[in-house]
């Protein structure tokens, strides 16, 4: 059984003052969820994101990490201060990060391995652009991703490890995969996770779908055996909405 989860990027939004008033808000709306909760804040709303949950059923994320542990790397944060400072997941290879920041599969690799080390879980992200779909190379890019990056790994890490089909034409459009696609690209993603790592370790792996996801569009997407939970970025920024995505199931 893959327990659901549900992850909120919140890209570059919030201070640390919204971000506790969310959590106040929040916290007892998902009290009584079963699903792992995660919510990743920009770096600076860390401290209070991981305050404001203490006790609670929520986890706290970054949204990337540097692969260096410490050193003259202006600018970066490590998987070691990530985990002292109190989060247990991170975002990494989010397609904004491959489109606008350089990253390529070859550092999506050294990030999570890094993450991994240093006890966090890695939300792999790869995905699609329209183009990419338009001209059939969903597959193959998703393949190339998956194969320059998490096929790196070892099966040990796999293990612990989540990855997130984000096709790139669905991220903040308010286009939504159908369901159909979304399962058919995470088949694509699980079966080479089981060329590459076996059918045990394929079938443990929890696929999150994003690209849109929100309180009306979350049951059917999560009603698809194929999709174990969902990474949302904009319908992750108000409680009510955020909870309503997590409360799919109740
Ligand atoms: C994301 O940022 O990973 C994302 C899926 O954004 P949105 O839900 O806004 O499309």
């Amino acid at each position: 059984m893959r327990k659901p989860l549900l992850a909120g990027n919140w890209k570059m939004f919030k201070n640390p003052a919204e971000t506790r008033a969310f959590f106040q808000a929040f916290k007892p709306l998902v009290a009584s969820s079963t699903n792992e909760i995660v919510i990743c804040p920009p770096f600076v709303n860390v401290a209070a994101a991981v305050e404001e949950t203490q006790g609670s059923n929520i986890g706290i994320g970054a949204q990337n990490l540097y692969w260096g542990t410490e050193g003259a790397f202006t600018g970066e944060v490590s998987g070691p201060m990530l985990k002292a400072a109190g989060c247990g997941y991170v975002i990494v290879g989010h397609s904004e990060r491959r489109q606008f920041f350089g990253e390529t599969d070859a550092t999506v690799l050294k990030r999570t391995q890094a993450a991994l080390e240093h006890g966090l879980t890695p939300i792999i992200c790869v995905g699609e652009t329209l183009a990419e779909r338009e001209a059939n190379r969903t597959d193959e890019v998703l393949l190339t991703q998956f194969d320059g990056g998490i096929a790196g790994l070892t099966a040990e890490e796999f293990a612990k490890s989540v990855v997130a089909y984000e096709p790139v034409w669905a991220i903040g459009t308010g286009k939504v995969a159908t369901p159909e696609m979304a399962a058919a690209a995470h088949k694509t993603i699980r079966e080479r996770a089981a060329q590459k790592f076996g059918p045990a370790a394929a079938a443990s792996l929890r696929i999150l779908y994003g690209g849109s996801v929100n309180p009306g569009n979350v049951k059917t997407l999560m009603a698809e055996e194929e999709i174990d939970g969902a990474l949302v970025g904009g319908a992750s920024l108000k409680p009510d909405s955020f909870a309503s995505v997590v409360n799919f199931d109740s």
